[in-house]
């Protein structure tokens, strides 16, 4: 489903001859929840943006569905995104609109009207259980509700992939449980493919079927929940490795 080769990324800020991600090379497959993991500065978020093509890479390829992304031009790509949805830490909500609002802005770009917006934005709500809540404001809600809105709203154009940068790392534990649960039953019942960005191994064990582990702009060691089984309890005092198998 998601084919990066060869993917690198250079900034000002990163040292010379440094990249902020560096000749990745890494497939997911279609239907799975795939985790990256790794230290803050390692390249996570950038390698993230570059599936969806937020951040163009300087070398590589990045195909998803088939389609190479970095051939394509920006206002193909803009049409392309519209398939794969994302969400953030901070939720990134539009303050001034409500929650039935926030979600059927990406329907209005994807030029849908009426009263078939307006179901959709319906099913969308209830798909994240916040069917009652339509008419709240972002700042009436609870961080874990806020997070939920925000999923409505990337699933709201039916993406065959939901990119997900630190989506509990700003709730508490019972939030991010109930978070997770509800991407794992994205995952399952609508088969989207979820790939998440994380520094909490709880999150790789509970939902993810295979995980990267990032350093330095690379991805250093991969592991899947079927070959290698995932260790319950974590350690944060262990490696990435020692914590997973
Ligand atoms: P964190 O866990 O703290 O979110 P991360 O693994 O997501 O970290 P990135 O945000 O991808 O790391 O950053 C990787 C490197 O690229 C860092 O050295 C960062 O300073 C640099 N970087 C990222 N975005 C930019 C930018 N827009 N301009 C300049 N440098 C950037
Ligand atoms: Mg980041």
């Amino acid at each position: 489903m998601i084919t990066l080769e060869g993917v690198s990324k250079y900034f000002g800020s990163v040292g010379v001859g440094q990249a902020a991600v560096q000749e990745i090379d890494l497939h997911i497959e279609a239907g799975g929840i795939h985790g990256i993991v790794g230290s803050s500065g390692a390249g996570k978020s950038t390698l993230l943006r570059m599936i969806n093509m937020l951040e163009r890479p300087d070398a590589g390829r990045v195909i998803v569905a088939g389609q190479e992304l970095t051939a394509l031009s920006e206002r193909k790509l803009r049409e392309v995104r519209q398939g794969i949805g994302m969400i953030f830490q901070q939720f990134n909500l539009v303050h001034n609109r409500n929650v039935s609002g926030n979600v059927a802005a990406p329907l209005e770009l994807a030029g849908m009207k009426g009263i078939e917006r307006k179901l959709r934005v319906h099913e969308c709500l209830e798909q994240v259980g916040l069917q009652d809540r339509l008419h709240a404001y972002p700042a009436q809600l609870s961080g874990g509700q806020r997070q939920r809105v925000a999923i409505a709203r990337a699933i709201a154009n039916r993406p065959q992939v939901l990119l997900c940068d630190e989506p509990t790392s700003a709730l508490d534990p019972a939030t991010t449980a109930g978070i997770l649960q509800l991407l794992k039953q994205i995952n399952e019942e609508l088969g989207v493919t979820i790939v998440i960005v994380t520094h909490e191994m709880d999150v790789v064990k509970s939902i993810c079927h295979t995980v990267s582990v990032m350093e330095h702009g690379r991805i250093t060691e991969s592991y899947s929940r079927a070959q290698h089984g995932f260790a319950p309890a974590p350690d944060y005092t262990l490696s990435y490795r020692e914590q997973l198998l």
